[in-house]
């Protein structure tokens, strides 16, 4: 169903031509779709806003049904998708197949969230009263994704949206529409009615503008700057948002971590996954005594992982994602170097046998807390190194910083770890754990400007995706 937009039930074909090239090389084409106009949008937004209500209305079990059919076949489906994720995004292929596998465990967990109970009721101060505090479905989401997870973050937001009765149109990410397609026509094949989901690609901002425009609640992820951009337009029509912006994580490693687990542990962070993840590790934040022995280390792993083809069985760092991104990697390593990092390991590009974006995993030393290498999102297999005297300035360099997403701190010390994990301003604190590396079934997201609204997934789904109603029942006259 290549080039197709999904609207209201039916495939349609766009005015706009366009293609996607495989980031591990280059002089492959993935899929040629094409992009649809305002008058398209519209028309979606229109379809789920007359689809919606049937949708509410859906029998509770067969709602949760259908989600659960969508999860099986996510599940059935997987290393299809998970190839196509490889080829158009550069994730290796266990990680492609085990995204779609994630995507499906959201839809399975949203099918058990329609038959959960919502509301509450309460005793009035009236005599013969009682309150009653109920949820119903905030309407029509637009929801609009990034590239670098391109079939599980539309599957967290479509599932949360579909479970608590909405309609939803997707609008994915430009250089990765290929995962939403192929998740569209199971979400076709599961038996979704026409109009309760649509597909549109578009220009970001044009298409942006007409989905808030029409759109009950807006559900983003992206990077800080659209974020700002969309909320402000959200602003005008007052469009309910939830936003899930860029990190500039850290990672504390003191002198009493275990060297191993913290070698471990950081390293996963900043480089897996090509450091293609909201959540990576890009700032490392170590005490003098163990410094030197984290950086050796840190560099050697570095040096060891096999940089390659997404789809050769050995490689372990596929490519960066696309042109624009590899370009701003290299750059912010030369502007780095330039304002006093030394290279540890990495920080240019790595040759193989095929045209792809492949860089090296990149460790920078020397760096202060206030330098724009780590201030500014890189979004890449780039990591600063920060040397500090103990976990009081590690507590101030951590939150010395305007994004608030992930932190982590490596640690043998329960009290060191208490202090950390209550003094971070991060959304989300990792123990001896990589700052990255989510579970679906808590709230996930940032504190301002890395997030912005109710967190997504979890309990906190509902606040989302539904609004409240506070009615008063006066028992005593009927
Ligand atoms: P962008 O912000 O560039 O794009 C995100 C989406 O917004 C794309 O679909 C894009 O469309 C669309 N868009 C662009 N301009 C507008 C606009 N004016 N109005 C509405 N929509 C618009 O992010 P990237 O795709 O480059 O993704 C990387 C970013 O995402 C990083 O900053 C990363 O930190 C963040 N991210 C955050 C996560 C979190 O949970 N906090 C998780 C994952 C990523 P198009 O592609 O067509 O331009």
């Amino acid at each position: 169903m290549q080039g197709a937009n999904y609207i209201d039930g039916r495939w349609v074909e766009g005015a706009t031509p366009f293609t996607t090239q495989n980031p591990s090389d280059l002089d492959e084409t993935v899929g040629s779709y094409t992009k649809v106009g305002e008058a398209e949008v519209r028309e979606a937004m229109a379809a789920a806003r007359r689809a919606q209500p049937a949708w509410a209305a859906f029998n509770m079990q067969a709602r949760a049904d259908i989600l659960y059919r969508i999860a099986e076949l996510l599940k059935a489906r997987a290393p299809e998708i998970g190839k196509l994720l490889s080829r158009e995004e550069g994730k290796t292929l266990p990680e492609g197949i085990g995204e779609a596998l994630r995507a499906a465990q959201c839809f399975q967990a949203a099918a058990g969230d329609v038959i959960r109970a919502q509301g509450e009721w309460y005793n009035s101060m009236r005599d013969g009263f009682n309150v009653l505090v109920t949820r119903e479905p905030l309407g029509v989401i637009a929801a609009i994704t990034p590239w670098n997870f391109p079939i599980a973050l539309p599957s967290w937001k479509i599932a949360g949206a579909l479970a608590y009765g909405n309609a939803v149109v997707l609008k994915p990410s430009s250089f990765v529409p290929g995962c939403a397609v192929m998740l569209a026509q199971i979400i076709e094949d599961a038996g979704v009615p026409a109009g309760v989901f649509n597909l549109v690609m578009g220009d970001g901002r044009a298409t942006g503008n007409v989905m808030i425009d029409e759109a009950d609640g807006l559900t983003f992820t992206g990077g800080t700057a659209t974020g700002r951009a969309v909320l402000t337009r959200a602003a005008e029509t007052m469009t309910k948002c939830q936003l899930e912006l860029g990190g500039k994580n850290a990672l504390v490693v003191l002198d009493d971590a275990d060297l191993d687990l913290a070698v471990e542990i950081a390293s996963n962070g900043a480089w897996i996954q090509t450091g293609q993840r909201c959540t990576g590790t890009e700032r490392l934040i170590v005490t003098r005594g163990i410094h030197d022995a984290f950086v050796e280390r840190m560099a050697k792993v570095a040096g060891s992982y096999r940089v390659g083809h997404a789809l050769d069985p050995e490689t372990q760092i596929g490519p960066v994602a696309n042109v624009q991104q590899f370009n701003e990697n290299l750059q912010f390593v030369i502007d780095a170097q330039a304002e006093g990092a030394e290279l540890a390991a990495g920080g240019g590009a790595v040759e193989a046998r095929t045209r792809g974006l492949y860089m090296a995993p990149t460790l920078l030393t020397g760096t202060r807390a206030e330098w724009r290498c780590n201030q500014h999102e890189s979004f890449g297999p780039i990591a600063s190194v920060i040397k500090v005297e103990d976990l009081d300035e590690a507590i101030h360099a951590a939150n010395a910083c305007e994004y608030k997403l992930s932190s982590g701190i490596a640690t043998t010390s329960l009290k060191n770890a208490e202090r950390f994990r209550k003094a971070s301003k991060a959304g989300m604190v990792m123990v001896n754990a990589p700052t990255a590396g989510l579970e679906y079934h808590v709230p996930l997201g940032g504190r301002s400007p890395s997030g912005y609204g109710a967190r997504e997934t979890g309990s906190t789904a509902a606040e989302f995706f539904t609004e409240s109603k506070t009615s008063y029942i006066n028992h005593g006259a009927v």
